[in-house]
């Protein structure tokens, strides 16, 4: 069968095994879509029938979590592990607490994991869990109380060398100190490896909080190097207000540059002066306040409910709130006001459109599996710290950061090339990673 027909069935038979998983789906196909050459240079990857092992999760957790709310009422939400691919190290990928849960997407974070944590170049396999539970409006106890439970569950399929969690969207420092205190607890082991992203005081990493926004932006700084330039004055977007885009927009005004509009799912914040980040971090780390408030706080600051911040001209946009933000309408008109550099902070968060017209258009293009590696590169240094029963420097845990982020560049840069596809992150990202996995699946057998 020629390759391009051999590729097109294994996809086809991801889309029937695994039906009405369109985000499943999207990330398979792109993964695949650069995988040819592989197999033409690395024919026994095809004959290992290694392609279709790993798009099979290894293990899919499916959980009932009962909980009740202030007012006594009862809720029955869903929770989700799903334990993709261990060939590289203990399944770690974090947990998603968000009404749109559901397996499709827990199963493409998942799928993505195990290809951007091969990239870090650290011994973590990929998974991925959450729960479709809406924590907006929740009170501390509600939320402790659903942690609590999700846990009751969880625990027996989790352990410092079998499967490692940490947060995602809606899930921070608060719920993994509750669903570390509940694991703690049911297990009588003061396990500090089982989850990451834990609190300073009690085996946390400093900069994990801060690892995936400023790692984005090394990936980017990387990116703009290779073409001679600097972040220095540049103008830049970057959607959401969350975890990720918080640092972001932090190590962007260090390195230089004016983030000039940030945003929630309900409005976009426009500042020209430049974004006012304490205020950002006021309101929505400590606060839990809507972005809406920027704009009654800052007069010189601009408020559009609904509105689409990739409207805002910028040289440099940083998604980095959800998947499929930024469609292919968004990137012309990106394109059209000069935008020079995108780099993916949240997961898949371009469509398959919007990234096809980036590449056509020979702008630097940092695919989420590469550019915002940086989180979980972090939470593996945590592993790292608890194990040896350590905590390193603020200054110390960045700089190992700052390297594994030049070296994941280095390695899709240059992967991209062998391939024939210079300057093409995506390419370079998917195959670096898949190789990784793809020799250590063949090395350990037909597991
Ligand atoms: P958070 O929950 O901290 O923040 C998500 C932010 O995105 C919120 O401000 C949310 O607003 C906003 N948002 C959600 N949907 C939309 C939308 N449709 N339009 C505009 N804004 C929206 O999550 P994180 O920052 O942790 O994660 C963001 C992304 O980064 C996700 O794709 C995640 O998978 C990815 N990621 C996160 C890592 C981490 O270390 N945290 C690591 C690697 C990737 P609202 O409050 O209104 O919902």
């Amino acid at each position: 069968m020629p390759l391009e027909e051999k590729i097109e069935t294994i996809y086809q038979q991801v889309r029937a095994r695994n039906p009405g998983e369109d985000e499943f789906h999207q990330a398979v196909k792109e993964v695949l879509e650069s995988l040819g050459p592989v197999l033409v240079k690395y024919p026994e990857f095809a004959e290992k029938r290694v392609i279709e092992l790993v798009c099979e999760p290894e293990r899919q957790i499916i959980f009932r979590v009962p909980w009740q709310d202030d007012r006594n009422e009862i809720h029955i939400n869903r929770g989700f592990r799903v334990e993709f691919n261990s060939a590289m190290g203990p399944y770690k990928g974090g947990l998603r607490f968000h009404p749109s849960v559901y397996l499709g997407i827990i199963k493409f974070l998942g799928f993505e994991q195990l290809f951007k944590n091969a990239l870090t170049g650290m011994p973590i396999g990929g998974g991925k869990g959450g729960a479709d539970f809406d924590p907006k409006g929740r009170s501390d106890g509600e939320i402790m109380r659903f942690c609590q439970s999700f846990m009751i569950e969880l625990y027996r399929h989790l352990g410092e060398h079998t499967d490692v969690p940490a947060g995602d969207v809606g899930v921070g420092g608060r719920e993994i100190g509750y669903l570390f205190g509940q694991y703690k607890r049911i297990t009588n082991r003061y396990e500090s490896g089982v989850l990451t992203g834990k609190g300073l005081g009690w085996g946390g990493s400093l900069v994990r909080k801060e690892a995936t926004g400023y790692g984005a932006v090394y990936f980017l700084r990387e990116m703009l190097a290779v073409r001679k330039g600097t972040l220095e004055g540049k103008t830049c977007v970057v959607s959401g207000s969350g975890n990720v885009a918080i640092y972001t927009i932090e190590k962007l005004q260090q390195l230089g540059a004016r983030v000039v509009a940030c945003s929630d799912s309900d409005g976009v914040i426009v500042h020209e002066k430049g974004i006012d980040l304490a205020l950002v971090k006021r309101l929505k780390e400590i606060e839990r306040r809507r972005i809406a408030d920027y704009g009654s706080l800052h007069r010189d600051a601009r408020y559009i409910a609904g509105g689409n911040i990739w409207d805002i001209p910028c040289h440099v946009a940083m998604p980095s709130a959800t998947q499929n933000e930024l469609n292919g309408k968004d990137a012309g008109r990106l394109l059209a006001n000069g935008c020079i550099a995108v780099a993916e902070g949240a997961n898949m968060p371009c469509t398959p459109e919007a990234v096809r017209l980036f590449l056509d258009a020979g702008i630097a293009f940092g695919p989420g599996k590469a550019a915002n590696a940086g989180g979980v590169a972090t939470s593996a240094l945590e592993m790292q710290q608890n194990a040896s029963r350590d905590s390193w420097t603020f200054e110390y845990t960045e700089r190992r950061l700052d390297d594994i982020m030049t070296r994941i560049h280095a390695a899709t840069f240059e992967t991209a090339e062998e391939f024939g596809a210079a300057g093409n992150y995506v390419v370079g990202a998917n195959i670096a990673g898949f190789l990784k996995v793809a020799r250590a699946m063949v090395a350990h057998g037909l597991v």
